[in-house]
């Protein structure tokens, strides 16, 4: 989820709309949806009463192009990741959706959202109350510069969200000020930059706490991952389970990109495009042995164009966008 509103730009649900079907029909690396349901109004969500109540009090009409389209998802329960230009209403489509799901009854936390500075956390902190202000939400916003004590004293009496900093947030948890046993939603508002600003190790961490049926991972496959940092033999362990078919999807960073085969994988995705492009054979490689068929996806940014074009021209290939039958490929 990417991009801040810049500080007093006006909303345009018309301009928007606008903006995003124009993006949709020239361009899907802008604005890409796996789910096409689109829901024009806020009244045909199936939302509760009183979370309209709170939308049409904060002045929203109308939702915008990625409200119509991921609001419904996350009441699912569905992993989303909303991808759109700055100021097209991300914060509501998640602030909706956990208020949607929330058992108020509980006073337990049951929803994190991590930002990567603490304005933005404080920013959708206030959008969350707003908005759930006729549900009698209980938001805290845990960050950085405030009083640990403070913090302590609020999260003691009982909240149903928690939106802050990483930091903070994993110091709350560690002093059990913050119990994650009831948390089923987890947000990253920014997941870019979070996840390149230095930020990946604590937000492991902390996910690390989680109760494993949070959203975001609600797919249930078993998952291993390996990286440089592990010691061999953890290594070794990792790769057998992937071998043998009990886990079967495997992270791993470069380290693996070379010399190890594993035969049948038919999937591989790209999080990041290798900086060589003589790496990304190697990486790819591991699926299409032996005449088998194996299907690579890379996630690209425009920042990538221009790796993108080199591999192309390297290899000599087309890597064509990704065509919505992509599951009968595999
Ligand atoms: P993003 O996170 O996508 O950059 P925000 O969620 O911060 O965008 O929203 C940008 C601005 O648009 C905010 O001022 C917000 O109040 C406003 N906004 C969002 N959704 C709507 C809507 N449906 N109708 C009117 N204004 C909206
Ligand atoms: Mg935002």
């Amino acid at each position: 989820m990417a991009g801040v509103a810049p500080e007093g730009s006006q909303f345009d649900a018309k301009q928007y709309d606008t903006k995003m079907s124009e993006l949709l029909s020239t361009d899907g690396q802008e604005f890409f949806t796996s789910y096409d349901e689109v829901y024009e109004s806020f009244d045909s969500m199936g939302l509760q009463e009183n979370l309209l109540r709170g939308i049409y009090a904060y002045g929203f009409e109308k939702p915008s192009a990625i409200q119509q389209r991921g609001i419904v998802p996350f009441c699912k329960g569905l992993d989303v990741i909303q991808q759109a230009q700055s100021g097209t209403g991300k914060t509501a489509t998640f602030c909706s959706g956990i208020l949607q799901q929330l058992d108020y009854a509980v006073v337990q936390c049951q929803a994190l959202v991590l930002a990567p500075t603490r304005e933005l956390a404080q920013q959708i902190e206030k959008v969350m109350r707003a908005l759930g202000d006729y549900l009698g939400v209980k938001v805290h916003a845990c960050v950085g510069g405030t009083s640990v004590r403070e913090d302590q004293r609020i999260l003691q009496a009982g909240v149903h969200v928690v939106v802050g900093t990483p930091g903070r947030v994993f110091d709350m948890l560690r002093r059990q000020s913050l119990r994650p046993d009831y948390i089923k939603m987890f947000v990253l508002d920014e997941a870019d930059e979070m996840l390149s600003r230095g930020f990946k190790d604590q937000i492991y961490d902390i996910f690390q706490l989680l109760p494993s049926k949070v959203q975001m991972r609600s797919r249930d496959h078993t998952v291993s991952a390996t990286h440089g940092d592990m010691d061999q033999n953890t290594r070794d362990i990792i790769m057998r389970e992937f071998r043998s078919g009990s886990s079967r999807v495997l992270i791993t960073t470069d380290l693996l990109a070379r010399g190890i085969d594993v035969q049948q994988v038919s999937l591989v995705i790209n999080y990041d495009l290798p900086t060589q492009p003589e790496n990304y054979l190697h990486r790819i490689g591991r699926s299409g042995r032996f005449g088998r068929k194996g299907v690579a996806i890379n996630f690209v940014t425009k920042d990538d164009e221009r790796m993108l074009y080199d591999i192309q021209r390297f290899y000599n290939v087309v890597i064509e966008e990704l065509p919505s039958n992509v599951a009968d490929l595999l």
